[in-house]
Parts: structure tokens; sequence; C-alpha cells
């Protein structure tokens, strides 16, 4: 097709180079045009207090309303956006955009609940992060204490000092901390040690084949004592079945998130899941799932 586009025309790819790294060529200059042109949405997924039924977070997960290609999840564009340095613009529209919604709800007089956002490697690699933060939540209104970022083992292992000295300071605002997809990485319980944590996220695939008499079901248990003793909250990542759901209660984990629950859906969404689960938990004590 380079060869179309006549001689004087700049080669913009080797013929070597194949269909799959053209297909990034292009979808990297497509993002530069995304955050202008409000391609970016944010959607977000409920977790669900275990014992009382009620939404005690939403975790924002970006995707990309691509004019040709339709929604795309984070896995198709957020490691290209690490590449090329984009990721800094929309982690900074994700923050502003979660921060703004979560304060309308609350304004609109929704029970309070907490917004989570996943923090990028490259964003723990900035010194000013804190404070970019604490400007959001100036700008936006939102409490401190109903944002909560989300790091995972391998961001925190990086550079250990760097990490644990910005997740200090965010405690000290009052912002929540969570360790997401816990149990993939590789120093699970020095990270638990040093690490000033509000918050576990045991992974999905401990979840996945989850069932009394399991393997799973031995680690699950002992994550969520040893976070507990820890005194850490245990949310599990994809709860996909009842079975998977009354497992978890039974052994105390304190939160689910899951396709059981919801789907992560769009913001519009979100009040009417709110007021739901209010009208849920104030006339039955646990929450029914029939
Ligand atoms: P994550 O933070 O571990 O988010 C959970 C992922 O699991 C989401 O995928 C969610 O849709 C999916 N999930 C939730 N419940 C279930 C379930 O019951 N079954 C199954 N099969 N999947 C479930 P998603 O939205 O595609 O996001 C993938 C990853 O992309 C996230 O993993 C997170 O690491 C990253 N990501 C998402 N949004 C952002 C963002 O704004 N910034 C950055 N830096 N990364 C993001
Ligand atoms: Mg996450
Ligand atoms: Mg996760
Ligand atoms: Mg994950």
């Amino acid at each position: 097709r380079a060869k179309q586009q006549g001689k004087n025309q700049f080669q913009l790819y080797a013929p070597e180079m194949n269909e799959a790294a053209l297909d990034q060529l292009v979808l990297t200059n497509d993002l530069h045009h995304a955050l202008r042109r409000h391609e970016l949405v944010l959607y977000y997924q409920p977790q669900v207090d275990l014992q009382t039924g009620q939404i005690v977070g939403l975790e924002a997960l970006v995707r990309w309303q691509h004019p040709e290609r339709g929604l795309l999840s984070p896995g198709q564009f957020i490691p290209l956006a690490e590449e090329t340095g984009q990721i800094h613009a929309i982690s900074q529209w994700v923050l502003h955009t979660a921060c703004t919604h979560n304060y309308a709800w609350q304004q609109a007089g929704l029970p309070p609940v907490r917004v989570a956002v996943n923090l990028s490697a490259q964003q723990f690699q900035n010194h000013d992060l804190p404070r970019l933060i604490q400007r959001t939540l100036l700008e936006t209104g939102l409490p401190p204490q109903h944002l909560e970022v989300e790091i995972t083992e391998t961001i925190a292992i990086a550079n250990p000092e760097k990490a644990i000295a910005i997740l200090q300071q965010l405690r000290q605002m009052g912002v929540q901390t969570a360790l997401d997809d816990f149990g993939t990485g590789y120093s699970s319980l020095s990270i638990l040690q040093q690490f000033p944590l509000h918050q576990l996220k045991i992974d999905r695939a401990f979840i996945r084949h989850l069932a009394p008499g399991t393997k799973e079901a031995a680690l699950v248990r002992a994550i969520v004592n040893l976070g507990h003793g820890l005194g850490l909250t245990l949310v599990a990542e994809g709860v996909e079945t009842v079975e998977q759901q009354t497992f978890l209660q039974a052994i105390g984990c304190n939160a689910m998130q899951g396709y059981l629950f919801s789907q992560p859906v769009s913001a519009a969404a979100i009040p009417d899941l709110l007021q739901a689960t209010l009208a849920r938990t104030s006339s039955t004590k646990a929450w029914n799932l029939n």
C-alpha cells in the first residue's frame, strides 16, 4: 500500500513491517486525538459489601470509543499509551473525571462511595503525583477519603522506596490505597509488610476456580486471614457465581467485585445502581441474589 502513495510520499512503514505493527502505528496516531475529541469514556464497576449488600466502591475502568473500531478495552490501548508517554494525559483525565463524577453523585444525595482509579507504572515515577492528586481533589471538591488509588505489585516493586514514599503521602492526605491483582506478583508478602495500604484485591485467577475443598479455597482463605491480621480489608475480583460469593461470605471476605453483581457500566447507569442497593439494604439485612 505504501507503493501506491507515490514516490514523493514519506514511507510510513518498511515492507517487512507486518500488519499488526502498522495497526499499532495507526492506533497510536489516533490516540493522540482521542482526548481532544472526547473519545475516552469511564465505566464503573461496583464493589459490594458481602455482609450488607451495599455498594462500597466503584472502580473506574477506562474505555476508548474509537470512531471506526468501536469500544476498545484498556488492554488494547493502555500499553500503547505507556510506550508513547500519552499515559500521563490519559491518567490525569481519568483521575479528574472519576473525582468529578463521584462528587456529582454525592451532591445528588446518593449513598457515599469510594471511587477507585488504577495508577500506571509511569505515574509512579513522578514525584509530583501526590501534589497532582491533591490539586485534583481541590478542583473537583471530592473529599480525599472518597478516592482510592490502585497499584499493582509490579509497580510497587519496580521502585519500592519511591512507591512507599508516595503511598505514605497519599495516606497522610486521607486518600485510600489498594493493592490490585494481589497474589500474581513475586514478592507479595514483603509488600504487605512494608507498604502503607488499606485494601487488598485478590486476583481473579484465585477466584475463578474457587469451590470448597479446592487449593484455591485454601489460598483465598489464607489471604483473607493474612490481610485481616494486617488490618486490611479484602476485595475479591472477578466473582461470577453464587457459589463463589457464598464461599467468600463464609470466610469473612469484606467485598466482591465481578460480573455476578454487575459488569462495568457507564456513569449514567450508576445513580440507579446506588439507589437500588440503598432500597435493598433498608428492607433486608443480607443481600439476597434472587
Ligand atoms: P484491573 O484493574 O484488575 O480491573 C479489573 C478487570 O477485570 C476489568 O477489565 C474488569 O472489566 C474485569 N472484570 C471484572 N469483573 C470480572 C468478572 O467477573 N469476570 C471477568 N472475566 N472479568 C472481570 P478491563 O476494564 O478490561 O481492564 C483491564 C485492566 O486495564 C485493569 O485491570 C487495569 O489494570 C487496566 N486499566 C483499566 N482502566 C485503567 C486506567 O484508567 N488507567 C490505567 N493505568 N490502567 C487501567
Ligand atoms: Mg484495578
Ligand atoms: Mg485487578
Ligand atoms: Mg487485572
